[in-house]
């Protein structure tokens, strides 16, 4: 490699989008295996806190205990290095569960992007808070300064953006070029996301300009459309965990978004829980040959998710890392990425 490239490794830390899923094998137990993974090769995880349902699981007496735990998750792997930044699903503002135990969210809600400026800001500014008071017991000079919409769903991004740059977010890691999604209520779009490694962008996610939150998109790569097909029929759940993919337009959109998806097959998220580690190895490669004349050092942000994170994840995740060490590569997080880019 002609530069050095830094490894962001990230970690959507969540139940599922329509509320199902238990936090112990959906989220806790899962994310314990992936940071244990990235310890063991020097790796930092970032882990993308969706706070509005940890708020949510907070003012239910029924789930303290869950509430305790997660919380104690967090603060401890802050404390063996890794990283906590914001990730939000608007759906879960406001929730409350049923008599029979189950989470009543606005679906209505899914996109961030559909919201009007005032109800961004206000949600933007809830979640972050809820994720510094957090932290800055523990570490008082804590700021969040990343942010990844849930779904993916941030555009149209001139109102996300406006929110994230009036409370002092940096970084976006949402974009993921090449990739659409059709879905009915849960669509994004990223075929125009600038041929680069990295930018700064002020209303349009998609128009670099030299100003305004900088953008690390999650790589993208081609595989092969067999491989990647098998790798879309071995994925599953993480141990114990059980919950539902429903979204916003129910089963019928699901169908038609499968089939939108199923057109895109052989362009892929650089996604650490679904894919196989000859994939997240090649996606890498061609992402870093790609930019390879790129001056400064390029980040590298791979995605997975801790619902879907399953043994045969924990196989995949162990080989790439085997690999990227052995490339050179080194693990960081998102201000550390951004403080050796301006250093240049
Ligand atoms: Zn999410």
């Amino acid at each position: 490699m002609n530069q050095p490239a830094q490894l962001i490794l990230t970690v959507d830390y969540e139940v599922f989008g329509d509320g199902s899923g238990q936090p112990l094998p959906c989220v806790l137990a899962s994310t314990e295996r992936i940071l244990a993974i990235a310890e063991s090769r020097g790796v930092p995880l970032t882990l993308f806190v969706e706070a509005l349902e940890f708020a949510a699981m907070e003012r239910e007496p029924a789930c303290q205990a869950q509430s305790a735990a997660v919380r104690l998750q967090l603060i401890e792997a802050l404390a063996r290095g890794h990283d906590l930044q914001l990730h939000l699903h608007p759906q879960w503002q406001g929730a409350k569960l049923d008599p029979a135990g189950n989470w009543q969210l606005d679906l209505s809600r899914w996109r961030i992007g559909d919201l009007p400026f005032h109800e961004v800001a206000d949600l933007v500014e809830r979640g972050r808070v809820w994720l510094e008071e957090l932290v800055r017991q523990q570490r008082p000079d804590y700021c969040c300064i990343a942010f990844r919409a849930g779904g993916w769903c941030i555009q149209p991004s001139a109102p996300v953006l406006a929110a994230l740059s009036d409370q002092d977010f940096l970084i976006d890691s949402t974009v993921a070029p090449g990739l659409r999604n059709t879905t009915a209520g849960e669509w994004s779009d990223f075929r125009d996301a600038p041929d680069l490694p990295f930018w700064n962008a002020d209303h349009d996610l998609s128009i670099p300009v030299s100003h305004g939150v900088w953008e690390f998109p999650i790589l993208t790569g081609r595989v092969a459309r067999l491989d990647h097909l098998k790798a879309l029929r071995k994925a599953g759940l993480a141990e114990g965990c059980q919950g539902s993919y429903r979204g916003p337009g129910g089963a019928t959109a699901r169908f038609f978004g499968r089939l939108s998806r199923l057109r895109q097959l052989g362009t892929v998220m650089l996604d650490f829980s679904t894919l196989p580690a000859p994939q997240l190895i090649e996606i890498t490669r061609q992402w870093c040959e790609h930019f390879a004349g790129e001056p400064a050092s390029l980040p590298l942000v791979a995605i997975g998710h801790s619902k879907n994170f399953t043994a045969t994840s924990e196989r995949a995740l162990t080989e790439y890392l085997d690999w990227v060490n052995g490339q050179g590569i080194v693990g960081t997080t998102y201000p550390d990425a951004l403080e050796s880019i301006r250093s240049g």
